[in-house]
């Protein structure tokens, strides 16, 4: 092959990154036009290096048409525990971009850990409601993980609130996860946030006493002793909802899901009308090599297009407004947050924590 047909892609690539590059091409000799060629080529879409606590499967798919949509390939890294120690060991040659994880808890760990920067970003402070990112720009929500009533398919109740769960008329009805859960702390935490720590204490206590069975296990539980009698409500995370009712039919999950209907709870004197939430959320990592990229992933991500796979693969509800539904979710009706900031909520959450071991909730 001839230098000279070697050189026409290259040619091409010089061209497609701009003619001031392309007119320095005379001067080089091959080997180095080659090199140039193709980082010239590379740049306009590059990599970005992915952390998260996030089950592979459940992004892998979003992640995978962000490549195919931008060119800027995705190296993940999947981190079950410790991502914090993790990014901090590395230190300013972390090659970690975007941090991604669930909770605001552990969006917030990563804050005052020092590791995330502020991203100033029109399209993600456009989409992303003021009370789901930080008024830092340190994190941004991605998804959201409304915190409902399961409710017994045949009882004659299509509206409840939080504070109704210590109504005596539950007494011995009401099934729960452990309270020291983070899904718990943090909705405990909203009730301090709402009601005040003294009325809190008096709720959890009153719902302690109204449990049908200890505090334990996990959210799909609920429905599983809801089917089987042992409570007639309960409170967990809508999205395993999704999982149950789209599950094979004939199996325990489907089972499960089937036997319950799901009613958004409301706080008592919240006008809005507005349901606790929990998140899934990012960051852009504070040394991240390509920063550029990080951006550009995590306003991907609250595209319509990232945001409807987003609720269909874990059945998460979409952070921006007006995006395509599972049919499931979008039988709960419409999805109305808790105006309260989640930074607010999330300074309760050692308070919450102490409140259940204070009333012995798990007991
Ligand atoms: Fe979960």
């Amino acid at each position: 092959m001839s230098p000279n047909r070697d050189l026409r892609p290259m040619l091409r690539s010089f061209m497609l990154a701009g003619i001031a590059a392309l007119s320095t091409l005379p001067a080089m000799a091959p080997a180095a036009a080659s090199a140039a060629a193709a980082s010239a080529a590379a740049a306009p879409a590059g990599e970005v290096s992915l952390y998260t606590t996030r089950e592979p499967k459940l992004i892998q798919p979003l992640l995978d048409e962000f490549t195919k949509d931008t060119g800027v390939k995705v190296k993940t890294v999947f981190v079950k525990d410790g991502l914090i120690e993790r990014v901090k060991a590395e230190g300013d040659r972390s090659p970690a971009d975007v941090l991604m994880t669930v909770d605001i808890g552990n969006l917030l760990d990563l804050v005052e850990a020092g590791i995330t920067q502020p991203i100033s970003s029109k399209v993600l402070q456009d989409t992303i409601p003021a009370n789901l990112r930080g008024a830092d720009n340190q994190w941004y929500t991605l998804s959201l993980r409304d915190r409902v009533a399961y409710v017994a398919k045949d009882l004659n109740l299509d509206a409840i609130t939080y504070e109704a769960f210590a109504d005596p008329k539950w007494k011995g009805k009401v099934c729960i996860r452990s309270g020291q859960h983070p899904y718990n702390t943090a909705l405990i935490a909203a009730m301090i946030a709402h009601d005040g720590a003294e009325a809190a204490e008096t709720w959890l206590r009153k719902v302690k006493e109204n449990l049908g069975r200890k505090a334990a296990g996990g959210d799909r539980d609920v429905a599983r002793d809801i089917l089987g009698g042992i409570c007639d409500i309960g409170i967990a995370n809508a999205y395993y909802v999704g999982h149950m009712k789209n599950a094979e039919p004939g199996t325990d999950a489907r089972k499960w899901g089937d036997a319950i209907k799901v009613v958004r709870p409301t706080f008592a004197n919240d006008k809005s009308r507005g349901t606790h939430v929990n998140i899934s959320g990012a960051s852009v990592a504070k040394h991240a090599p390509n920063k550029e990229n990080a951006v550009k992933l995590l306003e991907y991500l609250v595209s319509d297009k990232a945001q409807s796979m987003y609720a269909k693969a874990n059945y998460e509800y979409p952070v921006k407004q007006g995006v395509k539904l599972d049919p499931v979710v979008a039988s709960f009706g419409p999805l109305i947050v808790d105006p309260l900031p989640l930074t607010e909520i999330a300074k309760y959450r050692k308070q919450a924590s102490e409140l259940v071991d204070k009333v012995g909730f798990n007991n």
